[in-house]
């Protein structure tokens, strides 16, 4: 569900025609529609208030690292969306854009001395220990500064899931969390430490997950763990779910309803009494955006194979050279005639700067503007400039309004970055 629609023959981004805005703003440009970020937490804050009795006061904490620009932070906070962050520097981009430390979760699998101080110091809502080394790490910091954060161990439940090997985090061989016997154990010894305060357990999966069932498993892993800690006599009364729901990028794909994975989640803990946490990422912010971009040219070769250059290219959506990724691509404005197979690319000199092969679509030239759907989450946040590509602007929409919430940096600024070594 989006507001990206055609009105008057334009695709328009809710109120704003994405033709007027590539003429005042240039391309390739981000452009997020407000609505659709509201619309999404507005579903998960529903579906969670609907089944307070199994999750508490769930905590809807968005993954800043999906989409981490100010303007769609503070769009969610005004909602009163927590983050769960993976660096001091999210932590600060949560707090700038009027997220309040009590509904940020720190997680991430290094987390250096300094980011951990620096989230004592802002009072996060609770810091995810991912390994035995960092809690021993946590509690020297702690002990410095004679403080107990509250902390919950990210289990790995043996059980990955999502989209691509590269978005995998649950498995067995993945880099992310504790397993459970050895999670158990961690518990015991942070209850022991006046330095950390153990309030429940996380876990997150992977990211792309179009199937309940993995996320269910992994639930009652955690539920199940729960029990085991409290027979232990430890306290335990929080869960942080994670995220990971996946999103239907094909046009007609069928991914599970949030209503329906909170329900589950509902059904899995049914009487635990825990306060629990989502982090969803890609389910709050991939369909709110698109990356408006306009065709340089059409190359047109004698073996048949038919290239659209496009001045986006994969320093700007990285996606689909890091994981094979597929978008959707529409023309802005509908064009007549028989659909065509094209190889999608942009300007790096790279083969990896391909955006899709053989995709259908309807016959396109130079000058005429396409957009990327869903391209909110994952999407300007990876950006670079590889080939000296600046930085693609990003526009945030809310009704008729339209803001620039970053500007294309000039060729002056990006040199400006750079100042030269005392000696040339
Ligand atoms: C990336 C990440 C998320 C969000 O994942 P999505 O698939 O975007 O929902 C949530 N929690 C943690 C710990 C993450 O690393």
């Amino acid at each position: 569900m989006h507001h990206f629609d055609l009105k008057d023959g334009v695709l328009h981004a809710e109120g704003v025609s994405l033709e007027a805005l590539a003429e005042t703003v240039g391309t390739p440009t981000y452009v997020y529609s407000s609505a659709t970020l509201r619309r999404h937490y507005g579903l998960l804050r529903e579906a969670c208030d609907a089944h307070r009795d199994a999750l508490g006061e769930a905590l809807i904490a968005f993954a800043v690292k999906a989409n981490s620009n100010l303007s769609v932070l503070a769009t969610l906070a005004r909602l009163g969306c927590g983050a769960d962050t993976v660096s001091e520097g999210e932590i600060r981009r949560a707090l700038a854009a009027g997220i309040p430390g009590e509904r940020i979760i720190f997680s991430g699998v290094g987390k250096t001395d300094a980011e951990l101080a620096f989230a004592i110091d802002q009072g996060v809502r609770q810091i995810n220990v991912e390994s035995s080394a960092e809690l021993d790490r946590l509690i020297a910091v702690a002990a410095d500064k004679s403080a107990a954060p509250a902390i919950a161990i990210r289990v790995n439940p043996k059980i990955g899931a999502g989209g691509h090997a590269k978005i995998t985090t649950g498995g067995a061989g993945d880099k992310f969390g504790v397993p459970v016997e050895e999670a158990m154990a961690l518990y015991a010894r942070a209850s022991a430490s006046p330095h950390v305060t153990p309030v429940g357990l996380a876990c997150h999966i992977g990211s792309q997950i179009t199937d309940l069932a993995p996320l269910e498993a992994a639930f009652r892993v955690l539920r199940d763990m729960t029990e085991a800690l409290r027979a232990q006599g430890h306290s335990v009364t929080r869960l942080d779910l994670g995220g990971g729901l996946g999103v239907p990028y094909y046009g007609d794909a069928a991914t599970p309803s949030p209503a329906d994975y909170i329900a589950m989640a509902a059904r899995v803990l049914e009487g635990l009494n825990v306060e629990t946490a989502f982090e969803p990422g890609r389910l709050m912010a991939a369909n709110a955006g698109v990356l408006l971009s306009r065709v340089i040219q059409v190359n047109e070769r004698t073996d048949g194979r038919r290239f659209l250059v496009l001045d986006a290219a994969m320093n700007d959506l990285m996606r689909p050279a890091l994981y094979d990724a597929f978008h959707d691509l529409k023309p802005v404005r509908p064009v007549e005639g028989e659909a065509l197979p094209y190889d999608v690319v942009g300007p790096v000199c790279e083969t990896g700067d391909t955006f899709a092969r053989d995709r259908d679509l309807p016959p396109l030239q130079a000058g005429d503007l396409v957009v990327f759907m869903s391209a909110g989450a994952y999407g300007a946040v990876m950006s670079g400039e590889y080939n000296t590509r600046p930085l693609a602007a990003e526009v945030l929409v809310d009704g008729a309004r339209q803001a620039v919430i970053r500007p294309r940096p000039t060729y002056d600024e990006m040199f400006a970055r750079e100042p030269m070594a005392g000696w040339l």
